[in-house]
Order: structure tokens, then C-alpha cells, then sequence
């Protein structure tokens, strides 16, 4: 057997763990602090928060809270430049996925200098960036525990990750209680985000013994606690398992990669400006249906731990019954959207398939070789009926 497995070498996971962050600066040497945040996240009190413990402990803080949802290169761009202007010298990411991508980037971008856009692709960082460290609000993304920090490109209107062994952080710290305060819709999203990062990763090529195992208990967390923390906000164990099943399908997905359901969600986030958790969510079903005769085993292993009994089942009724479940968990969290829902145009998916084409690394990685006409059909299934024709019909009557 051989396998590479590579994360941020320091985790600190628990209830009321955001205390250690002072104590982590301090060890990795800092300063002078700059937090990456976002509106939403200060709104909840959590940058206030973190910024009065760091002050208490005598250390000089910065607050950059200008990061967006899927954000532009000029917000990371213009986040470098304030930590260059305030001469940080450790870079706090706090937020969900879109505050610790900027984060991230913005400690590589202050040592080698350049744009966002002159990294996006794999390994094009020379070297290693001030110390980072990051701490997510959502449960989804994973970004704590990956090599990524994805920008969009408006002006082309794509969408690119900056990949790269410096972009992981030297510390993440995983407190559940700061992700108590996440909408309903935003922690089902996201939580499908972080679902559809253990369920590709675990029917990709690249997939290992030891990531299978990150993934399966990633789905197993996230399936069996997200309708609990999306109908009961303030379940703290419900939060705490999603967080852990977050973390552990990042784990998986920076080693294993993904699949085809993030190279199709990669262009609607970058035309439409669709959330990530929200474009994968719709397209998973769909692509999982495409997927599934190849590889039963693992559609056997899925459907298990969503409480069917597969040893009285047919291949085809554990695929069935996966496919079925996807979309009624879907429904279970106030998902059932479709594309046209989202105001996706139906003449653009011939575009919107060449785009996904493009986004190679998660093409490759799927289990089936997937054609352009075979994501025009996906993205034609998710877009769902045209609700006027139906109750136009319904008058007729
Ligand atoms: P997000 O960071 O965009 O946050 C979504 C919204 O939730 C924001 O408005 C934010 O203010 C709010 N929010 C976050 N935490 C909150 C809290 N505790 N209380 C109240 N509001 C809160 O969403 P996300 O899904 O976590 O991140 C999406 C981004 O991450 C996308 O750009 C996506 O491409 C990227 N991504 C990165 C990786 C990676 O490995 N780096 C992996 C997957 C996705």
C-alpha cells in the first residue's frame, strides 16, 4: 500500500476552543495580527470577540472585514495590501470557507508579492507565507485542512483555486460553538458542501484506504446530524458532529480530490454567483445517478450508513435507494431547489458545460468518464420543470 496524506499540522478541536488562539499567535511568533473576516461573521460578534482576547494579551490587531461569499481576486488582493500596510506579521483567517481563503492567500501574497491571479493553478507559489492560522464558522468547506483558496475571476467569469502545500494553515482551531449562530440555509449548504467533499472523494480515482476512511466517517457525521442542526440551530452536539464531519472530509478532499459535481459547480458560482454549497447541493443527486454502476461497492458503503439494509438489497436498489435519499435529504433541509430556480438560463448550460469541461482535476477524478454532452444532460435534469407551464395547464382544467 502507499499513500501520501498531508493537512495542517496542527489542530485543536472543542467547546470553547477559540480561547487557545492568543497562546497560538504567541507560539508561532506574532505580533501584530491581521483578522480576515466578512460582514456576517462580524455581525455575530465572533471578530469582536476574537479581536478583544487578542488585545487583552497585548497584541496589536488589524481587521480586514471586507471578504465576500465567493470571493473576487481584488478582495484577496486588497487584503495583502493592508496587511503589508499595517506590517502584520501573522494572518488570523476567521469565517467560514470565503474568510479563510482570503486568509490563506493573503499570507503567501505578503512574502512573494504578486495578485491573486498570478498563483491560481497548482504549485505556483514559490515559498512559504507568514504563519496563518484559521478558524471556521461554518461547518462545509473543509478550507481549515486544504491546500486551496478558490477566487473568483469576474471579468472572465471563472472561478480557480490557488493550490499549493504553503496555502495549508500552521494552526486550525475548531470551536463548534462559533458555528451556533449560522441561518439555517447557510448551515444546510453549506453542511451539503461538506457531504458532497466526502462523498466524491470517496468514489474518486484518487481515493486511498486512508482517505476512504476520513470520507466514510465524514458522511456518516454529516448525514446522520445535519437535518438536526438545520431544524435545531442550537443543538451543540449536532453542530459539534458536523464541524468534526467537516473537518474530516476537507482531510479527504485535499488528498483525494473531487469530482464532477464541483467542476459543474464551479461555473454556476462563477457566472451566477450561485453559493458553492448551494450549486453542489442541487447537482449531486444527478451526478451521482450518472456515477453509480461504477462504483456499486461504494454506493453499498453510503447506503449503510443512510440506515439501509444492503445485504437484502439488489445493486440496483442500493443505487436507487443512494440517489432517492439524496434527493429527499435535500428536501429535508429546505434544498429542493433547481437551476432555473437560481436564475440559470436554459441556453447557456452548452456554456456553462464547456466551462465545467475545463475545471480538469475534478473531471479527471470522476469515477466515469464524463463527456461535455453528458454534462448538458446533468445540468439539463437539475434545472428542473418550468412551474408557469404547470399552472397554466392547471387553468386549462
Ligand atoms: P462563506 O464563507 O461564503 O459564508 C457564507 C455566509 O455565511 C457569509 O455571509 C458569512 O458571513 C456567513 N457566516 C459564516 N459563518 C457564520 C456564523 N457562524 N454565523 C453567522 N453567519 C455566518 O461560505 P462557505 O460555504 O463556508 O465558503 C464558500 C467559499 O469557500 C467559496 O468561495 C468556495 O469556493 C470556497 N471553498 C474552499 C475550499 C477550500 O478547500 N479552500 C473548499 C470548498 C469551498
Amino acid at each position: 500500500m502507499e499513500f501520501v496524506l498531508r493537512m495542517t499540522p496542527h489542530v485543536r478541536f472543542g467547546r470553547g476552543a477559540v480561547r487557545d488562539l492568543p497562546e497560538g499567535v504567541r507560539e508561532l511568533g506574532g505580533s501584530r495580527v491581521l483578522v480576515v473576516s466578512d460582514r456576517g461573521v462580524q455581525k455575530a460578534g465572533i471578530t469582536d470577540r476574537l479581536v478583544e482576547m487578542l488585545e487583552s494579551e497585548g497584541l496589536d490587531v488589524f481587521v480586514f472585514s471586507d471578504v465576500v461569499p465567493e470571493p473576487p481576486v481584488y478582495v484577496g488582493d486588497n487584503a495583502t495590501q493592508m496587511a503589508k500596510d499595517v506590517g502584520a506579521d501573522i494572518i488570523v483567517g476567521v469565517g467560514g470557507g470565503s474568510a479563510m481563503d482570503v486568509a490563506k492567500a493573503v499570507s503567501v501574497l505578503v512574502t512573494n508579492g504578486g495578485k491573486v491571479e498570478d498563483y491560481q493553478g497548482v504549485n505556483k507559489v514559490p515559498s512559504k507565507g507568514l504563519p496563518k492560522i484559521v478558524i471556521p464558522t461554518t461547518a462545509g468547506t473543509g478550507s481549515e485542512v486544504t491546500w486551496t483558496a478558490v477566487f473568483s475571476n469576474p471579468e472572465k467569469k471563472t472561478k480557480g483555486g490557488i493550490n499549493s502545500p504553503y496555502l495549508y494553515p500552521d494552526l486550525a482551531i475548531l470551536d463548534p460553538e462559533l458555528t451556533l449562530s449560522l441561518p439555517p440555509l447557510i448551515t444546510a449548504s453549506t453542511g451539503l458542501d461538506a457531504f458532497t467533499h466526502a462523498i466524491e472523494s470517496f468514489i474518486g480515482k484518487a481515493a486511498t484506504p486512508i482517505t476512504k476512511m476520513f470520507s466514510l466517517t465524514a458522511m456518516d457525521l454529516i448525514y446522520n446530524n445535519i437535518t438536526k442542526a438545520v431544524l435545531s440551530p442550537d443543538d451543540i452536539d449536532a453542530r459539534e458532529n458536523m464541524l468534526y464531519g467537516s473537518f474530516l472530509a476537507g482531510v479527504a478532499l485535499s488528498n483525494a480530490g473531487v469530482g464532477a459535481v464541483h467542476a459543474m459547480a464551479y461555473p454556476l458560482g462563477a457566472v451566477y454567483n450561485i453559493p458553492h454549497g448551494a450549486a453542489n447541493s442541487i447537482l449531486l443527486p444527478y451526478v451521482m445517478d450518472f456515477n453509480k454502476n461504477v462504483c456499486v461497492d461504494e454506493f453499498r458503503d453510503i447506503a449503510y450508513i443512510m440506515g439501509e439494509k444492503v445485504d437484502m438489497m439488489s445493486r440496483w436498489e442500493v443505487t436507487s435507494a443512494v440517489v432517492n435519499n439524496l434527493h429527499l435529504l435535500k428536501e429535508a433541509i429546505g434544498l429542493d431547489m433547481t437551476l432555473s430556480m437560481l436564475g440559470v438560463e436554459w441556453e447557456k448550460i452548452p456554456e456553462l458545460a464547456q466551462a465545467a469541461l475545463r475545471v480538469d482535476r475534478p473531471i479527471a477524478n470522476n469515477p466515469r468518464l464524463i463527456t461535455k454532452d453528458d454534462i448538458i444532460q446533468i445540468y439539463e435534469e437539475a434545472y428542473g420543470v418550468e412551474e408557469d407551464f404547470e399552472d397554466e395547464d392547471f387553468e386549462e382544467v
